[in-house]
């Protein structure tokens, strides 16, 4: 198990629930801009947010921008370990930046010795756009090898100044070699890890390497907390992440709906009975987390949603209801999403 770091309240690694992060990509000098879109992550359901802060004014920035909003905050610093002072002065909650890159001993010990004060951990992240000269040298091009190195090269500078409250990141573009990055890197040191994959551009494409990247990690045991790297909105980034956590089975919805992909035996609009269903369950409150089924015919639909707790059969004419996988009853299937609605109503009552 990895160790335990805290970031505000929020716990990472150590057997902690797995964090979502994002980042904003506003001008963090911009108070007003930045600390509404962290609230709208916040309530998205993002845990921990990221600004990135490229110069003084957006370090000054932070102390306006903690006051306005009550998820942790992390400053993203590169090179100047100045501004890394005056964040962790404001009181943010952690500190991305990389130790080799900020000039030297001193300067790595004046960033640990202010986080050691305030009892903030710092983030070396490292990103395959960044990697040091010598060991690109060393292999020849971007590989896992690289990224790990890297990353544990910065995390003996801090070791070296006797700070161990670290996380790590070794997010590359390439699927393949981030997954053995961080695999190298979990065999060496026992910190955190936060996953991603990053620059992958936006849309479906960017979705898939983040969802593949981060859940292959994950289903290993790799990994303590994610952040969904996305060109665009950045909410987006915090959905995406959650149902990552859904599809590895971290986290269970509290409604999740579970759908065939339709066939030729599909008589009917199976996307609107769907929509439907999510409507009418939406305020449902049940103490335990619900799977409902609606398949697109009698003949499978029935078995393949035999694990859920209940469901609809949608046949040409008729539907069958059932549930904890024994059918409840036979209705027409137009009123069949309302049967369903009120089998589940009456059952969690
Ligand atoms: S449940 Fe029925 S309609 Fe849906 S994909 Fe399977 S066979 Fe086709």
């Amino acid at each position: 198990m990895s160790k335990q770091i805290s970031v505000g309240a929020v716990k990472i690694g150590g057997g902690a629930p797995i964090s979502i992060q994002s980042m904003t990509n506003t001008d963090t000098s911009d108070v007003k801009a930045t600390s509404e879109q962290i609230n709208a992550l916040a309530a998205a359901g993002c845990d921990i947010v990221r600004v990135a802060v490229p110069d003084r004014k957006a370090a000054e920035a932070t102390a306006e921008i903690k006051k306005l909003v009550s998820v942790p905050i992390v400053a993203d610093i590169h090179f100047n370990y100045k501004l890394a002072l005056i964040c962790v002065e404001n009181g943010v909650d952690k500190i991305r930046i990389n130790p080799g890159n900020i000039g030297g001993a001193d300067n790595v010990r004046a960033v640990v010795d202010a986080c050691k004060s305030r009892g903030i951990p710092i983030r070396i992240g490292v990103n395959a756009g960044s990697l040091e000269k010598d060991i690109l040298a060393k292999w020849g091009k971007i590989c896992a090898e690289a990224l790990a190195e890297s990353a544990e090269g910065h995390a003996r500078l801090l070791e070296d100044a006797g700070f161990e409250d670290i996380c790590v990141s070794m997010k590359g573009s390439d699927v393949p070699s981030t997954v053995q990055a961080y695999e190298i890197f979990r065999s060496k040191r026992d910190y955190p890890l936060h996953l991603g994959v990053t620059h992958v551009g936006g849309g479906t494409g960017a979705a898939v390497k983040a969802a593949v990247g981060i859940g292959s990690l994950l289903l290993k045991g790799i990994g303590d907390t994610i952040r969904v790297s996305m060109m665009g909105e950045p909410t987006q980034e915090v959905v995406i992440a959650r149902e990552i956590l859904y599809a590895v089975g971290l986290r269970r919805p509290e409604l999740e709906i579970i759908s065939c992909p339709t066939c030729g035996r599909c008589k009917v609009d199976l996307e609107e009975y769907v929509e439907r269903t999510k409507t009418a369950l939406n305020n449902v409150k049940s103490d335990s987390p619900l799977r409902v089924a609606v398949m697109g015919c009698e003949v499978n639909g029935p078995g393949e949603g035999k694990d859920c707790d209940f469901g609809l059969a949608c046949g040409p004419k008729n539907g069958i209801l059932f549930a904890g996988g024994q059918t409840v009853k036979k209705v027409p299937v137009e009123s069949g999403v309302d049967e369903l609605c009120a089998l589940i109503e009456g059952a969690i009552k």
